[in-house]
């Protein structure tokens, strides 16, 4: 059997993987692999397999050492030999970077090392080989520093506690007088290498360790250890990226960013991450290395000049400070400028998708470190899809398959209303971020913003800069301000990806976390007051400004144009009343698949009579009741007719249980009586009656309308009325009425059979007629065992997945949040299936209803009206199932118009790529 390999090497355009090994390789590891393959340049290195780290996490670092010390080993070799240096050498030592990087992208979740292989003898000889002393002592604290917060734990674990060598950082600059690490001499940095290692001392007991690879292994370790560290656990869960993945290690040799001014690093988009638009953008620094750019320490730069210039107006800087202090990299190294501007766009054209990159030059070379598909904001992600589709980079189907559903959710939440901004006060500016509006009481730290969260309140996270560990404040945050850092810090790249409006790098806010104050436009705000932002604009504002619904046109237009002339299925909306149905229409729903009758029966004179139908001792007395409710309801069916006119609006009979509609506690009941006129004990006697123990299965759907006939005879005849009425105003409506609940042919035969009968009677009365349908809902097991059967009456199926789901389990929907969230940590369920249809158990029920059904009427119509009709795995099944439409609740539309088309394109593009593969064959 030949041996597993364990170690991939990459290095002087040849790879032993690809992209396609991101299962393997991890996402950067893959794609630092393929780079190699297309010609980008990039240091040597090699990646560790996400098999290790399983391995490592069940049988520990011996063991996983044993397993790839002579594959490291000789991988190392084959860097040291392109690069012409020696791991663990005092004259001409090579320097190694530890990279995590799983299958999915973490941004910043997990650790890196950097400078790796340095002591005090390889210091030494950098310093005479680059003739550098200070840039090697610079390398050299940096690698203490990390070393320390990564491998050996000294990373402050609380927001109280500080990272000791941040402290001494402070401390030094303190003392010797100046603002930034690039003041500092290189007898500084020496003095603070030796403080490092001190406090190394102190809080570790053990002397910093000197010999390269046990700094190696040591590091490695680490990075297989921060997959489970608390903030990366977090992101997972966030994300939905299973534990069981694991994170692969890439082994690479240093290129050097702070080797001065001709040195710098930086990070770049091929596109814009927060709107779409196709310009190329990202910042620099110069003489910095890693994280330096994204963590906000020093005022990042734009690469581009017009990048520059947009900044600078955001700023408030002119353009002779500007190009002064803060040139573009197209100002200050047009050379490498042009470079990294040809590198970019071949990368695009590789990838086919915008690329987040990373870079570094050295003494005036540029290198790529990394690239990935970036993560960009829901507006972005369409207008991205939609312009490489006009740019004939994606076909129809990839453009829509670009698309990830959910997040059109996003497109879809309110802005600022104009108006109401027009008039706001503008306290502080930003940069735009991630765009969005928002507005929330002021928070200063993640922790609090949970709880005040938690307490329903909406809040803005407000700070210097966020890093991983606020993630999960900036998750539950209506939106994010910060006053340090700049497009690509980690504020704004989070937000991004979150979909969550942020201004970041607000220079002229000045936050206290001790005071827990924020200081802006000559004004000072506490904890709790209100805010507004502009992650548009970039614009901070007092106070709480309004909003307003979307324009849903431009790119998302397109979007959904393509969607529907790809889709088989079509969507309509769960709706009760007009002003949703107009909602629905305007997201472009198809009809109304679920219009729920209950909440005719409630409010006012309405919810009076309905209780007088119950407490009715006999059919007289109900019908009496119902006479009163008949005008009513007609004029509710004729609002939300004339709201979907020309589309099928599917209307449910009465379906719960009727206790639902009486008080239970002793006021409202004395309020019962009294308006009743009946003694309050009758009251309590006729709801006495109506307990049920399991009212979920008791008396309730066509159970009601077959026990009590005259209701389901009342709610048809104003069905029918309401749909003449309109007809004589010219409006045409096209009621499907449908029978809840039903289990039995015979059930369904007598609710039938009221509802014609009904028809009949009013068709007679007013000379004319209408078309209409009468089906029913399945959602209860027996009627999809028999659904054959139920066919012979049925005109159609609306697939109830609610009930049918907690029915199939024999889940209580009331009750089971109890046990479903541990049984889905404990990975009992993969989701929770009133939320994703469960295919494997429900799905065959729906399918073997689909076939049975057909098999008497060929043409019944078949829908889906349970929660499910939302969501874009279930829509895709619906699809596969062979449903006529989906419906779900009116902000949801969009994404199941999607989801439906993606159903199609997904078969046709995997066609397609089989037939590619046969031709190749
Ligand atoms: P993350 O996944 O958090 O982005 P990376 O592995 O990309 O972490 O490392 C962080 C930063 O460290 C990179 O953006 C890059 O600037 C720097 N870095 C990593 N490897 C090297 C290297 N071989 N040479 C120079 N800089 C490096
Ligand atoms: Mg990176
Ligand atoms: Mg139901």
């Amino acid at each position: 059997m030949a041996k597993t390999k364990y170690v991939y090497s990459f290095g002087n355009m040849q790879a032993d993987g690809n992209a396609s090994m991101k299962d393997l390789l991890g996402g950067k590891g893959a794609n630092l692999a393929e780079m190699n393959l297309f010609g980008i340049p990039g240091p040597p290195g090699f990646t560790i397999t996400t098999e290790v780290c399983t391995l490592y996490n069940q049988k520990g670092k011996d063991y996983a050492i044993s397993l790839i010390k002579d594959e490291v080993e000789s991988a190392v070799q084959k860097v040291e030999k392109i690069m012409g240096t020696k791991f663990g050498d005092s004259q001409n030592p090579c320097l190694l970077s530890v990279r995590s990087g799983s299958r999915a992208s973490m941004p910043g979740m997990m650790d890196t090392v950097l400078n790796l292989g340095l002591n005090d003898e390889a210091v030494a000889g950098i310093a005479r080989k680059t003739g550098n002393e200070r840039f090697a002592w610079d390398s050299y604290r940096r690698f203490v520093q990390m070393f320390g917060d990564v491998v050996l734990g000294m990373k402050p674990t609380s927001k109280e506690d500080h990272d000791p060598f941040e402290e001494i950082i402070d401390q030094m600059k303190e003392e010797k007088g100046v603002m930034l690490d690039t003041e500092l001499t290189t007898d500084d940095l020496k003095e603070m290498v030796q403080r490092f290692k001190q406090a190394v001392k102190k809080v570790t007991g053990k002397d910093f360790p000197v010999d390269p690879w046990e700094q190696l292994w040591g590091s490695v370790m680490a990075v297989f250890d921060s997959w489970m560290n608390e903030r990366a656990v977090y992101y997972r869960k966030l994300n939905k990226i299973p534990e069981e993945w694991g994170t692969a290690v890439n082994v690479q040799a240093m290129v050097f960013g702070n080797m001065g001014n001709n040195s710098g690093t930086g990070v770049a988009f091929t596109r814009d991450a927060a709107t779409g638009e196709d310009i190329f953008n990202g910042e620099y620094l110069l003489n910095a290395q890693g994280e330096d750019v994204v963590a906000g320490i020093r005022t990042p730069q734009e690469i581009t000049l017009e990048g520059s210039r947009r900044w600078a107006k955001l700023q408030n800087i002119t353009e002779e400070e500007r190009a002064s202090k803060y040139p573009s990299l197209e100002e200050a190294m047009p050379e490498i400028y042009h470079e990294l501007n040809t590198l970019q766009q071949k990368m695009e054209d590789h990838y086919r998708d915008m690329q987040d990159l990373e870079f570094t030059i050295q003494e005036g070379k540029l290198w790529i470190l990394q690239t990935r598909n970036g993560k960009r904001t829901g507006a972005a992600m369409v207008r991205i899809a939609m312009e490489m589709l006009e740019q004939g980079i994606l076909s129809k189907d990839e453009a829509l398959m670009r698309i990830d559903p959910n997040r059109l959710d996003e497109l879809l939440h309110p802005v600022f209303d104009n108006e109401a901004l027009a008039n706001a006060k503008v306290m502080a500016k930003g940069l735009p971020a991630s765009p969005g509006a928002a507005t929330g009481q002021v928070v200063f730290h993640a922790d609090e913003a949970e709880a005040w969260a938690a307490q329903g309140k909406k809040i803005i996270l407000v700070r210097v800069e966020t890093s991983p560990e606020d993630l999960k404040g900036m998750n539950v945050a209506e939106g994010i301000l910060t006053a340090r850092g700049g497009m690509t810090s980690h504020a704004a790249v989070v937000a991004r990806g979150m979909g969550k409006c942020c201004v970041s790098g607000a220079g002229t806010i000045k936050v206290n976390y001790k005071a827990r104050t924020l200081e802006m436009g000559g004004k000072m705000f506490k904890e709790g007051d209100f805010i507004s932002l502009n992650g548009s604009k970039g614009e901070v504002y007092e106070g709480r400004i309004p909003t307003k619904d979307p324009e849903l046109s431009g790119d998302f237009g397109k979007l959904m144009e393509l969607a529907d002339k790809r889709a088989k299925m079509k969507v309509r909306t769960n709706a009760d009343t007009p002003h949703d149905a107009e909602v629905a229409r305007d997201f472009g729903a198809q009809g109304i698949g679920l219009c729920r009758t209950e909440h005719m029966f409630f409010g006012g004179d309405k919810i009076i009579a309905m209780r007088e139908m119950i407490l009715a001792d006999d059919e007289t007395g109900r019908r009496k009741a119902l006479e009163k409710l008949l005008p009513i309801q007609r004029e509710d069916f004729e609002g939300i007719f004339e709201a979907m006119q020309d589309l099928p609006v599917t209307v449910r009979l009465l379906d719960p249980p009727l206790h639902e509609f009486v008080p239970h506690d002793d006021k409202g009941q004395n309020e019962m009586a009294k308006v009743m006129g009946v003694p309050v004990e009758k009251i309590k006697a006729k709801i006495e009656e109506l307990h049920e123990f399991n009212p979920m299965l008791g008396h309730r759907g066509c159970r009601l309308g077959n026990t009590y006939p005259e209701i389901t005879e009342t709610q048809a005849r104003a069905i029918i009325e309401a749909a003449l009425n309109l007809k004589a105003k010219g409006i045409k409506a096209i009621p499907e009425i449908m029978i809840p609940l039903t289990g039995t042919l015979e059930e369904m035969r007598m609710q039938e059979k009221i509802v014609r009968d009904t028809a009949e009677t009013v068709f007679a009365e007013r000379n004319d007629k209408i078309d209409y349908l009468v089906g029913t809902m399945i959602e209860v097991p027996r009627a999809a065992i028999t659904a054959d059967d139920i066919a012979k009456s049925a005109e159609f199926f609306s697939f109830g997945t609610n009930d049918l789901t907690q029915m199939t389990f024999g889940y209580s929907r009331d009750d089971a949040g109890k046990f479903l969230e541990v049984y889905k940590e404990k990975g009992i369920l993969k989701h929770d299936p009133f939320e994703v249809l469960d295919q494997q158990g429900v799905g065959k029920l729906v399918k073997m209803a689909v076939k049975k059904g057909r098999k008497t009427r060929k043409n019944i119509k078949l829908g889906i009206c349970g929660e499910h009709g939302g969501e874009p795995s279930s829509v895709m099944f619906c699809h596969e199932a062979g449903l006529h439409y989906v419906s779900c609740s009116p902000y949801r539309v969009p994404i199941a118009r999607l989801a439906a088309a993606q159903a199609v394109a997904e078969k046709k593009l995997a066609k397609k790529s089989r037939k590619a593969k046969k031709s190749k064959k």
